[in-house]
């Protein structure tokens, strides 16, 4: 199958673009801006199985036409795409009582109306092939968490729109789930999550020495649902070592 992948380059979207194209897939990816980290998955995928087609494309997700304009170039590359994951994300953590309009903005501009483009964008293939897979990431901290508010409500926002694709075309041969990460260590964690936070974690996840996940833990999960879960439709699937809390 031939993957899309958000947010490729770099944390649990570069470990979903990796073990895609070990499993035997194709991807395309997209990044932000980091062309270097992009440059890097692209020559480990070619050093994981020659052969395999594996490209980034930079776009920002938040940008509706230029979504268009690279679902195109996709498309054209690749031929078809089957499987679609919204994996770029981005955290700006702040009280609601300090938060500018341009962190609230920012933060709903990535994670959410960035999947919505782009499903958009992929849909009308998916729905002439009636077959398509979307996987859309969310987080531990949907329910809401202090400092929180603009990342929790675009990932509860996520949880709705997943929900309704899969009501809208499950019939059609597309089904649509959400995933939901604990905690794993990327440029993410490592830059917004608070000490506080991170000893919390590792008091009460009932893991071994309450460890974080591993990026491969969570691309099981993803590809799992790709490839194996043509009857799990508008769920939403914990990867979280069983701590289901936020901060
Ligand atoms: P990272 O910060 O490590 O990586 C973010 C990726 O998203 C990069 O590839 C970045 O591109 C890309 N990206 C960011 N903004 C945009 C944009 N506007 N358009 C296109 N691409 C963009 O994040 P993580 O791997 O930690 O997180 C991935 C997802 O998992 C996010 O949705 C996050 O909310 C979710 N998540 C992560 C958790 C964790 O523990 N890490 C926990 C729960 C949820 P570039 O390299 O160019 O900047």
């Amino acid at each position: 199958m031939n993957f899309f992948v958000t947010g490729g380059s770099r944390g649990i979207g570069a470990g979903i673009v990796l073990a895609a194209v070990r499993a035997g897939h194709d991807v395309a990816f997209a990044y932000r801006s980091n062309d270097e980290a992009a440059r890097k998955i692209e020559a480990e995928a070619a050093a994981l199985r020659p052969g395999a087609k594996c490209k980034g494309y930079a776009l920002d997700v938040s940008r509706a036409e230029r979504v268009a304009e690279v679902a195109d170039e996709v498309l054209n590359d690749f031929d078809s795409v089957e499987v679609v994951v919204n994996c770029a994300g981005i955290n700006r953590a702040n009280l609601v009582v300090s938060m500018s309009d341009e962190e609230w903005h920012d933060v709903i501009a990535t994670n959410l109306h960035g999947p919505f483009y782009v499903v958009r964008a992929f849909l009308s293939q998916m729905l002439a092939a009636r077959f398509g897979r979307i996987v859309n990431i969310s987080s531990i901290q949907h329910n809401g968490a202090a400092g929180q508010a603009n990342y929790a409500a675009s990932k509860a926002g996520l949880h709705g729109f997943t929900q309704s694709l899969a009501k809208e075309y499950g019939r059609k041969g597309i089904t649509a789930n959400v995933v939901v990460p604990g905690f794993f260590d990327t440029d993410m964690t490592r830059e917004t999550m608070p000490q506080a936070a991170k000893d919390y974690w590792q008091q009460y996840c009932p893991m071994p020495k309450g460890r974080m996940g591993t990026l491969d833990e969570l691309a099981a999960v993803v590809l799992f649902l790709a490839e194996g879960g043509s009857f799990i439709n508008g769920q939403v699937v914990p990867v979280t070592g069983g701590l289901d809390w936020t901060y």
